[in-house]
């Protein structure tokens, strides 16, 4: 499996997607199953926002009982993440309790739980400690201009850590030439120091899934096959995920084909 091998735009894993539990987002997770099985999309993750973002999340019980969500069916593999956020101390909200239940944890700037700010030694600080903090997986959309950072520090970190970090296709929150101009050069510098890239979609509604035209167009410019990132198979990402320490997910290898 190859995501250059269906459409030019769309893949087959997609970890950043937010359900009705992110109160501006209009989705179930069988919404995104369904549209994953009719799309071919083969793995996806709900990574609805952590409980700091005020009126954008949900209640923490949220995350506590995603147990009961099925790992597989529809012939779709179901992780179940997070994306937290950072705060100014550099800690995220992801709640200890929840990571017994998580398969992945991804976590990014957001107003008002941190709020923009130019100052870049202060932005990179925060993400470096976030990268070396061992719990999160995903950095979700480093390359934001109005968090600006080090690109080679947060890579370089990002490598030692095996953290992955997001190029973000969402169309609605983050365009604009600067961010563009900035994914372009993580993705660049990623690749030169053989760091880990993803690919999300941070999809709202389920027709989002999986949509990378924006990633692509940047991965593009950036002179990096799409092959490059750990969307490029189910198996790529699950095992991106089983050596930090997810080993739990072993067993969902048997569905990878
Ligand atoms: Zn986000
Ligand atoms: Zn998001």
């Amino acid at each position: 499996m190859n995501i250059e091998k269906l459409n030019k735009y769309q893949g087959v894993v997609d970890l950043h997607t937010h359900t009705v539990a992110s109160s501006h987002a209009y989705s179930t997770i069988y919404e995104y199953i369904n549209m994953a099985a009719d799309k071919g999309v083969k793995l996806i993750g709900c990574s609805d926002h952590g409980t700091e973002l005020s009126d954008g999340a949900f209640h923490k019980w949220h995350f506590l009982n995603l147990k009961c969500v099925p790992s597989y069916c529809e012939g779709v593999i179901i992780l179940k993440g997070i994306e937290a956020n950072i705060r100014e101390d550099g800690s995220t909200d992801c709640n200890d309790s929840f990571l017994d239940v998580l398969d992945y944890v991804m976590a990014g700037f957001h107003a008002p739980v941190c709020c923009g700010n130019n100052d870049v030694q202060r932005n990179t600080k925060l993400l470096k400690k976030v990268i070396c903090s061992g719990t999160v997986d995903i950095i979700s959309h480093p390359a934001n201009c109005r968090y600006p950072i080090d690109i080679e520090e947060i890579v370089k970190d990002s490598l030692k850590h095996n953290v992955a970090l997001e190029i973000n296709s969402s169309a609605y929150s983050r365009t604009g030439e600067n961010n563009e101009n900035m994914a372009v050069d993580l993705i660049r510098c990623a690749k030169s120091y053989n760091a880990p890239l993803i690919i999300g979609s941070d999809a709202h509604i389920c027709y989002g899934l999986a949509e990378f035209e924006l990633a692509c167009r940047l991965f593009e410019k950036a002179e990096c096959p799409l092959s490059y990132a750990l969307n490029d198979s189910p198996k790529k990402l699950l095992e991106f995920l089983i050596s930090r320490n997810h080993s739990k997910l072993d067993d969902l290898l048997q569905y990878c084909g």
